[in-house]
């Protein structure tokens, strides 16, 4: 949330939502919100990817699934460019550019000797699953709580997906007697008869606070290029790093192909790209400050072009000083104000 304390409402938490524009979010009251799910018809996320995968291999890329890079050909320094990479059996195979997309623990990254600049942390650990047998929807839901949060997200094939986020002590003890108990205490997103009645089909997943820290790594260099959380990693809970991933494929590849055959333009675009998205990130994953958040919560409950640009925050087409801009913060803390000083049983209406 712009100006901390979990997003305005600590309404937001939309872990598992693609970046897709357009939905209109439900006005609810202050802690819940609602967005319809936008999907592909016919299509689920890892068909997608399968579709990708296939259509790189058709135009002549060689799949080399299962194997493990291990090092690299050449230090990427200017008289030494990387020029290709070492497998875990020992094979080299020897190209002109070499991308790590590998992740936050990055061997391409590793083995350049690139550091972590720019790191920001949250407040956050996150314990989630999938289930089967929640009722269908097509609607995310999220719910938030002072210590605690909840996400209920549709997912293909009639799964859900339920996350828990909270302090990172829900990581700690029983993991998963500490999620099925905090996820009955959402009965107006989540109703706890109904978890009874659904089936977990996924392990616990745990996702605890350290790991979620944020960073960008240098982009590119001789030879190499970093895509991904192996180049900039931003916290989870405002659903950015598969669509960054794509798009800064996508970008490499076009001004390979295009007018930058040097990548001198994508660590630049990349970071403004990056940029107020990150931060906001960092402040999104921070528990809820009441005197700062309901204000918040409430001022984009009651203004719908707010609300739609605040959604709009998650696909990019808007940057969060646009949507927390001074006049709106003024006008919400204002509006609190005004509402707490009401006597005690005034409509609030
Ligand atoms: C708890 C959690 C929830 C998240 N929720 C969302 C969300 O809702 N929406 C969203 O957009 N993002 C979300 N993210 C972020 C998202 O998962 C990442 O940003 C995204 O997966 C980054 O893709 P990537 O390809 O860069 O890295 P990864 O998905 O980590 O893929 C890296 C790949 O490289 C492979 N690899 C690693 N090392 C090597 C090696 N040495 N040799 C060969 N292969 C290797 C790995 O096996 C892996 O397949 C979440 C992240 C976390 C931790």
């Amino acid at each position: 949330m712009e100006g901390g304390g979990g997003d305005p409402s600590g309404v937001e938490r939309p872990v598992g939502l693609d970046r897709l524009g357009g939905a209109k979010m439900q006005p609810l009251p202050a802690g819940q919100a609602e967005v319809p799910i936008q999907r592909l018809p016919g299509e689920s996320v890892p068909e997608r990817i399968g579709r990708l995968v296939q259509a790189a291999l058709a135009a002549g890329a060689v799949g080399r699934f299962g194997e493990r890079v291990t090092g690299l050909v050449g230090t990427g320094q200017p008289r030494d460019p990387v020029r290709g990479v070492v497998l875990a059996g020992g094979e080299v195979i020897h190209a002109p550019w070499v991308f790590g997309a590998d992740g936050r623990s990055s061997t391409v990254a590793r083995a350049l000797g690139l550091a972590r600049e720019g790191e920001l942390a949250g407040e956050l650990a996150l314990l989630f699953a999938y289930w089967t047998g929640l009722p269908a929807s097509e609607w995310f839901r999220m719910d938030i709580h002072h210590d605690h949060s909840l996400v209920c997200c549709p997912c293909e094939d009639g799964m859900h997906l339920v996350v828990l986020a909270g302090p990172p002590s829900i990581v700690h003890g029983d993991r998963l007697a500490t999620y099925l108990a905090a996820i009955r205490r959402f009965p107006a997103t989540l109703n706890p008869r109904l978890i009874d009645l659904a089936q977990p089909v996924s392990r616990l997943l745990v996702a605890p606070e350290p790991k979620l820290r944020g960073y960008f790594r240098q982009a590119s260099g001789p030879g190499w290029a970093l895509l991904g959380d192996a180049g900039h990693f931003k916290h989870p809970v405002t659903a950015q790093g598969i669509a960054d991933a794509v798009e800064q494929a996508f970008f490499v590849a076009d001004a390979l192909l295009g007018s930058d055959p040097t990548l001198a333009t994508y660590q630049g675009w990349r970071d403004a790209h990056a940029a107020e998205h990150y931060e906001w990130s960092y402040r999104t994953a921070r528990r809820p400050v009441p005197e700062r958040t309901h204000p918040r919560f409430a001022g984009l409950a009651s203004d719908p072009e707010a609300a739609q640009e605040w959604r709009d925050l998650f696909t990019r087409l808007r940057r969060p000083s646009e949507v927390y801009t001074t006049e709106r913060l003024a006008r919400w803390s204002a509006a609190w104000q005004a509402r707490q000083r009401q006597p005690e049983g005034a409509s609030h209406a």
